[in-house]
This record gives structure tokens, sequence and C-alpha cells, in this order.
């Protein structure tokens, strides 16, 4: 192995034993095994996972790593070492959607899921540590869905497809810790590959791996976590998500991307007449030329015009911005900051809100546009973002 894949299975086996030994300081025993699903950021397709449409996630080298054992007393039990205080103890029969906001939610969900479908799974001792920053748009949620869900496939047997433990990690999130998010995160932690992009539909979940290397093209990308959140994050995903199914009753088709962007003018015109609500009118046009962005996306990267993908990023994010309307501040100047110091492109990614911004640049011009970024958010008396080169990852497996 060349040096990089040394360090990096080093770096691997380290994490291993850390939280190996973590488990057993926290439970008295040793783990039957340990998992790693890693954290993801999306390329483009923001917002179309949940109107049946099409994006493009690589996974992260941050990575949820999840050691546990089975108990055969019906108990699940949760510890996480990047959480203060002692394990949590749920009873599998006593899962209740909705009632603890706790982080516990997420793996217990994943539990009450797999019950739900029904499963034969049962108890568990759980401990976990992840170096996927929180609520940075960079999906630690899913992480730590996907790491539970592959291992309590596992300890109890159960052969869950990639595909179906991505589908149930979305069910824990969506029914039982209440957020109504799409398949993406999931899919991107559950079946991502090391240097690819994920292209994937998320209507049949049809996925292609779509070779993503960068730095053979003289190009890096770069994502900027802005460590803000703010507070109307969640509730406007959700009444973003209405918009979408109240444009797409309005049109008569199953979901927006039904609509193509050939139709786009002719639907938004039956739209004003028959609904004249401008926030529905911005999504539906956000969705429509989103899904037209993936397209030329993939199709640039098939065609190796790599820097090309540049200002379709930047176009998606002035449709996040202007249309979708869930940019803020703090992603703004990141973009703004970045393309005017000579980036090929750049937009927010995620949510939006707060989180996380990728900007793709030429190698030579990393250190200068990351500065500038850096020293942008310090005259605006932001917090110091964090900034770090995204290198396309595995997704979950067991170590
Ligand atoms: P994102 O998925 O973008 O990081 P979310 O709000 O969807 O943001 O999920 C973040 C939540 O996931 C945290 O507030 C916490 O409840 C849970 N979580 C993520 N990582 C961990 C961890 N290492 N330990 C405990 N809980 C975690
Ligand atoms: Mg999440």
């Amino acid at each position: 192995p060349n040096v990089s894949d040394q360090t990096r299975q080093d770096a691997a086996e380290g994490a291993r034993e850390d939280v190996r030994e973590g488990f057993k300081a926290v439970y008295g025993r040793t783990p039957d095994g340990v998992w790693a699903a890693p954290g993801r950021v999306n390329l483009i397709g923001e917002h179309t996972d949940y109107n049946d449409g099409f994006v493009m996630p690589l996974a992260l080298p941050h990575t949820v790593h999840l050691a546990a054992a089975r108990r055969d007393d019906g108990i699940v039990r949760l510890h996480s070492g990047d959480v203060p205080g002692a394990a949590y103890q749920v009873p599998l029969d006593a899962l209740t959607p909705g009632r603890d906001g706790g982080w516990a939610a997420y793996p217990s969900g994943v539990a009450w899921a797999l019950r739900e479908a029904p499963l034969p799974v049962g108890g568990a001792d759980i401990h976990l540590a992840s170096t996927v920053p929180t609520g940075a748009g960079l999906s630690s949620s899913a992480a730590l869905e996907v790491a539970t869900g592959a291992a309590l496939s596992e300890l109890y047997g159960l052969g869950l497809s990639r595909e179906l433990l991505a589908r149930l990690c979305q069910q824990a999130e969506n029914d039982f810790v209440g957020m109504p998010c799409g398949i993406m995160d999931q899919m991107a932690s559950a079946c991502c590959t090391e240097g690819h992009v994920l292209h994937l539909d998320t209507r049949d979940l049809a996925q292609r791996q779509v070779p993503f290397d960068l730095a053979a093209e003289g190009l890096r990308m770069l994502v900027v976590d802005t460590r803000v959140k703010h507070t109307l994050a969640d509730g406007a995903y959700a009444g973003r998500r209405r918009a979408c199914e109240a444009g797409a009753a309005a049109l008569g088709v199953p979901a927006l991307r039904d609509v193509s962007h050939e139709e786009l003018d002719a639907a938004l015109a039956r739209l004003d007449e028959s609904l004249d609500d401008p926030e529905v009118r911005g999504c539906v046009r956000h969705v429509v030329t989103e899904n037209r962005r993936v397209e030329e996306t993939i199709a640039l990267l098939d065609a190796g015009r790599t820097r090309e993908v540049g200002p379709v990023l930047s176009a998606g994010h002035a449709s996040l911005r202007d249309d979708f309307r869930v940019s803020c501040r703090e992603l703004d100047l990141v973009v703004d900051t970045a393309l005017s110091t000579g980036a090929l492109g750049a937009r927010m990614t995620g949510g939006g809100f707060g989180g996380s911004a990728l900007v793709l640049v030429e190698e030579s011009d990393t250190e200068k546009v990351g500065a500038a970024v850096t020293s942008a958010f310090a005259s605006a008396g932001h917090l110091a973002p964090h900034l770090f080169e995204a290198v396309p990852s595995a997704g979950v497996r067991r170590l």
C-alpha cells in the first residue's frame, strides 16, 4: 500500500480500537463487532429527494463508529462518547414514536422501524463515537441511523440490503424522530463508494456510481461548515416540503419530479392561475430547475468537463437563495467570497439556514479562496468557519 492508504488503514484501525475500548469501559464486556457509517456532502440536487427527484451525494471520511453486542433480554442500551451522561436503557416493547426528543431517538427509532417491518430484532448494547459534525448539514443523523441499522442487521442475521437499510433508517427519522426528510442522506451513508459520487434516482432508488477524482484533474472541493444553525431550520424544512406537495397537487402530478424542464413555463403559468402563491411558485421552479442541474452535472462529468460543473453549482445556489429561499447570510457570504476570489463554483449544501457550503476550486487557488472565506467571516463578526477537503469515501461497512 502507498503512504496515504497506509495512513488511512491505521486511522481506521485506531478508530475501531478506540470505540471497542469505549464500549468495554461503558458496559464491562467485549462488543460483538464494530461498524462504520459516514456523513455525506451533496454535490447537487438539493431539496429534490422528497420530490422523487435526483441527487448526487458523496460520502465523507467523517464517520460514526459504533460498537455493539447482542442482548437476549429485549433491552437496548445506548451510549454516545460525544454526549455526556450514562447509557440510555430502553426495552424494545416500550419504544414509542415522538416521545424522546434527545439523540437516542435516532438509534431507538432504527430498532423501532426494524420491529415495525416486522423483522426479528432483539436487544443490544451500543456505544458510538463520531467525527461527523452535528447539525452542519453533513448528515450526522443518517450516519448514526445507518451504523445502528447495519449493526442490528448483522447481530440478528437479518441480511438487509443497503437499500432496505436506508429505507428503514429514513422511516426511523420520519416516523420516530419526526423529521420529514427524504431518502438521500440514508442512501448516501449506506451506498456511496470510495472515489465516486452517487447518482441516485430517489423515486426507484436506481443508482450509478460516477467516478469523481478531482485531484487527478488538479481540482479540489472544499466544504465550509459555517457552524451556524438558525432556529427556523426544522420548521422551514417541513414548510418547504408542504409547499412542494401543494405545487404537485395543483399541477396534478404525483411529485414535482414529473414536471419536466421543458414544461416549466407552462406549468408556472397554470400554477399562477390556480394557486397564485409565490412561495409555492418558487419551490416548483427550484425543484424543476434543480433536477435539470443534476442532469447537466452528470453529463459534464461523463464528458470529462468537470470544471464546467462550477457554474451549475453556483446556479443551484442562486435557486436555493432566491426561489426556494433556504439560504442565509453566512452561506451567501461563503459563496460570494469564494466566487469573487476565483472559485469555479460554490453553493450551500444540505437543508439550509446554516450548515455547510461547498466550493469547487482549482488546486492552486485552494489556499487563497479558503483564506478569503475565513477572513470575510472574521470581518463580518461571524464564528470562524471550519474548512476541509471533501474526499469521496466509502459507505457503511463492518470494520
Ligand atoms: P445533521 O444530520 O445535519 O448533522 P440533524 O439535526 O439531522 O443534523 O442531526 C443531528 C442530531 O443527531 C444531533 O442533535 C444528535 O441528536 C444526533 N447525533 C448526531 N451525531 C451524534 C453523536 N455522535 N452522538 C449522539 N448523537 C448524535
Ligand atoms: Mg440529519
